[in-house]
């Protein structure tokens, strides 16, 4: 699991986080196993401090994994508390007194610690899909089983060593083999799953500017189509060029030329409501579909892009104007391109008329 999380850490873009974490915790969980087959070999001692810190490291890394692929703060101090405390738990074993049951229920609680807030930020944070179920599920499978283990622990049913008989030792060393590689599994499934929707995301939108592309317009088209069907109400197309931009690029540069798409482009969003759908049609060109929304009401919203292009501008832009082309689409049986030809057409007539301009089909 370490070496398929390791290549999907290289591979995948780097929007989906926590990887590498995941992948070096898999590797401290192996070092755990490895350590435990020397016993004989290497001194109980260095394998007891050894072991444990391998462990904890393992469940800390993955929690760290979890919280860096939800956008969170990692709690790089939580596992380094929950260290030092195992640490002085293991201090007091040989210092103070050796009680097994004492020692399960400590370990079982700082691993618990790592879980409980992975199962939470899956909850609150997770994407109502699939994977998330799987991983939720397995996060709470091996949180109720350490739970389980430190209680008993404390009510004196887990005798005194690993070796000792009884169902939650048996159940404990069973899960403990299995769980933590199927919740490998289960973030390598939240990952791919996000892997698959920034590539979604990335196929639809405009690489300089993030707006849509055509393709992910015309997906953004055909889901307002279906539902102008079933609402009856009219759709508008802005159609927007940039006036004179050749010469912008001509004076200020490609660069410069560059941000003042980008700048155009988050302008209009900012100038629109969040359910309208804005596009880069490749150049200088942007097209606009505005849901549920007459004719007369585009024309409003195109003052106020053409305002904001104005008020918002800072000093690393320099001044630019629009052209503004209009036209509603009122029935569905119409085309896309054909209320798009009319929107082109009515921008024309905005340029010829001297532009800085919106027209209405
Ligand atoms: P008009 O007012 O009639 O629209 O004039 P215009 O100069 O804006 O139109 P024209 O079609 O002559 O020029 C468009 C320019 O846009 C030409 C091209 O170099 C530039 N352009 C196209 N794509 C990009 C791009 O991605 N970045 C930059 N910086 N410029 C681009
Ligand atoms: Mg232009
Ligand atoms: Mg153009």
């Amino acid at each position: 699991m370490s070496i398929v999380l390791f290549s999907a850490y290289r591979s995948f873009p780097s929007e989906v986080r926590g990887l590498g974490q995941w992948a070096l915790g898999m590797l401290s969980l192996m070092l755990t196993g490895v350590l435990l087959c020397t016993q004989g070999v290497l001194a109980e001692a260095a394998i007891l401090f050894v072991g444990n810190t391998t462990m904890m490291a393992s469940a800390g890394l993955m929690l760290i994994g979890t919280q860096k692929f939800y956008g969170r703060v990692p709690s790089w101090w939580w596992l380094g508390l929950a260290w030092a405390i195992g640490m002085c738990c293991l201090i007091g074993w040989y210092l103070i007194t050796q009680n097994f049951a004492l020692r399960v229920a400590v370990f079982s609680l700082l691993s618990l610690s790592f879980y409980v807030p992975q199962l939470v930020l899956v909850v609150l944070r997770g994407e109502r899909h699939f994977s998330s179920w799987f991983f939720g599920a397995l996060l709470l499978v091996q949180s109720l089983v350490l739970l389980l283990r430190a209680v008993v622990a404390m009510s004196g049913g887990v005798g005194t060593s690993n070796a000792s008989n009884g169902p939650i030792q048996s159940i404990y060393l069973l899960t403990a083999n299995f769980m933590t590689l199927l919740m490998a599994v289960g973030f390598m499934a939240v990952a791919t799953r996000r892997l698959q929707t920034v590539m979604e995301h990335r196929s639809n939108s405009d690489p300089l500017t993030g707006v849509l592309n055509r393709r992910g317009f015309a997906a953004a088209y055909a889901r307002e189509l279906a539902l102008m069907k079933r609402h009856a109400q009219p759709m508008t197309l802005l159609s927007i060029d940039l006036d004179f931009f050749k010469a912008i690029n001509d004076r200020y540069g490609h660069a410069v030329g560059d941000q003042v798409l980008v700048h155009a482009a988050r302008t209009t969003v900012t100038a629109l409501r969040e359910i309208d759908h804005v596009a880069r049609f490749g150049g200088e060109e942007f097209i606009v579909l505005l849901p549920q929304t007459t004719a007369e009401r585009a024309s409003a919203a195109a003052q106020r892009i053409q305002a904001l292009l104005c008020a918002a501008r800072g000093d690393d832009v320099p001044a630019y104007t629009v052209s503004i082309g209009i036209a509603s689409q009122l029935a569905s049986n119409d085309s896309m391109e054909a209320v798009m030809a009319r929107a082109d057409a009515a921008l024309y007539r905005a340029k010829a008329a001297g532009r800085d301009r919106y027209e209405v089909a």
